[in-house]
């Protein structure tokens, strides 16, 4: 028995039983494909049945390990039964009601992010569905209460697909290309990239605020007319990319020198999934605006925009609002996640995601495909690269996806070539030693491909 057999008893075979796809998820797909936009960018043919906990099953009656989580959604796991019971009782007592009106759950679930919010002062909360949206309320209070329209992104940014949160979302081709133009004015700068140096022998964090190098406001966007900057506290869909100590409170020292406000955009990044309840607190900046959705309802669709009350109260009646927001079978769920998460998923997730990290980094001393690993809690990144000249390894990457699929395990990549770890914050290390041994079967087969 090899060594790495030796650490778990999983082998692909006891999960697998089928090809993939089976007979039943193969139909499934075939009839998809008539009816179903084929704008979703899915890598691999997964049909869900149902799912407890980390693991799913498929139609056929395969199971994986999923440390994709609906990316990065399911953050109690799949069908918590307190989530599930919470979302039950919210819906015996009514399903709807719109944000015309009050309703406890909303008011609570208010009440809970202002309590957990990094901003250090009062906030107040506006209720969407998605991410995308979440930012889009974002981009229009900022500019509303500053009465300034432009803003400035970073470069592998991914906000979301509407016309004003894409005018952002950098992070593929794919994402912008046949929809110009979307909302004008947003100007990008590159996030800093530690593993990838755009600015050779300087701390890269530093390097992208210093205004001169980047030629920000000294050549063409006036900083007088800036809005807000958005940014992701780690960078998601970009790659993983964690920037460097000092960038974020720099980053927050720039917006208040010049009366700029910041916008975090946690909607990947919050709610426990780095190890802190939001990520910005890893270096205690207070952000003006955050964004917040995925993990906040594990699995039901909520999204919010957090502001300093003394921003948001600032919004007139009728400035901005929507049908479905603060739906109550929504809030029963986050309001439920939330305490999850703040009594003990948080924990979890910095102390397993420790864990990960150190035996992702053990697998590299063995794998030198694996350029870097990267990482907070469990959001967490492998980049793959040539062994030699260490340039990204697209293919690489997406074999190690498509063989991990078929062992048993679910991934999704991020970046150019950088496998992403995203499971639920409930894991034990022993679900991060079976994935491991999965990844490592995966690696090694899509090398000899
Ligand atoms: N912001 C970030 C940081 C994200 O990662 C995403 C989605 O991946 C979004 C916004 C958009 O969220 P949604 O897909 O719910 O619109």
């Amino acid at each position: 028995m090899s060594e790495v057999a030796a650490k778990s008893p999983i082998t692909p075979a006891r999960r697998i039983h089928t090809a993939l796809p089976g007979p039943k998820a193969r139909a499934l797909i075939e009839r998809d494909a008539a009816v179903v936009s084929p704008s979703y960018p899915r890598d691999y043919p997964f049909v869900m049945s149902h799912g407890r906990g980390a693991e799913v099953w498929d139609v056929d009656g395969n199971r994986f390990l999923d440390f994709a989580a609906g990316i990065a959604v399911c953050s109690t796991g799949h069908a918590h039964p307190e989530i599930v019971a919470a979302i039950k009782g919210a819906a015996d007592r009514f399903l709807h009601i719109s944000s015309d009106y009050w309703h406890e759950a909303q008011v609570a679930l208010a009440e809970k992010i202002a309590a957990l919010a990094p901003m250090r002062e009062p906030v107040m909360s506006f209720f969407c569905q998605s991410g995308t949206e979440a930012v889009e309320a974002a981009l229009k209070l900022a500019r509303y209460v500053t009465g300034r329209s432009r803003f400035i992104g970073f470069l592998g940014g991914f906000h979301g697909r509407t016309m004003g949160s894409l005018a952002f979302t950098s992070s593929k081709y794919t994402q912008q290309q046949g929809f110009f133009p979307t909302m004008p004015g947003v100007t990008h700068v590159p996030y800093p990239n530690r593993y990838r140096p755009l600015f050779a022998g300087a701390d890269q964090g530093q390097a992208v605020l210093d205004t001169s190098r980047t030629c920000l406001f000294a050549c063409n966007v006036p900083s007088s007319e800036v809005a807000a900057v958005l940014v992701e506290p780690v960078q998601g869909e970009g790659g993983y990319l964690v920037p460097p100590d000092g960038f974020l409170a720099g980053l927050r020292a720039l917006c208040d020198r010049h009366g700029i406000l910041l916008i975090a955009d946690e909607v990947q990044s919050g709610v426990g999934r780095t190890g802190k309840m939001f990520a910005c607190e890893h270096w205690g900046v207070a952000p003006d605006i955050m964004t917040l959705a995925k993990g906040l309802g594990s699995g039901m669709p909520i999204g919010v925009t957090v502001a300093k009350r003394r921003i948001m109260e600032k919004w007139k009646r009728g400035a901005h609002g929507n049908t479905y927001g603060g739906n109550p079978l929504c809030c029963a769920a986050a309001l439920k996640t939330l305490e999850l998460v703040e009594g003990g998923y948080v924990a979890n997730a910095e102390k397993v995601g420790a864990y990960f990290i150190e035996r992702l980094r053990e697998l590299q001393q063995r794998q030198p495909a694996i350029g870097d690993v990267r990482g907070k809690g469990l959001m967490i990144g492998i980049e793959l690269v040539d062994p030699v000249t260490h340039a990204p390894a697209r293919q690489l990457c997406d074999a190690v996806i498509t063989r991990a699929f078929h062992n048993g395990l679910l991934l999704l990549s991020c970046g150019t070539s950088t496998v992403r770890f995203m499971p639920p914050l409930m894991i034990s290390t022993s679900d991060v030693d079976d994935a491991m041994t999965l990844l490592e079967v995966a690696l090694r087969e899509a090398q000899a491909q």
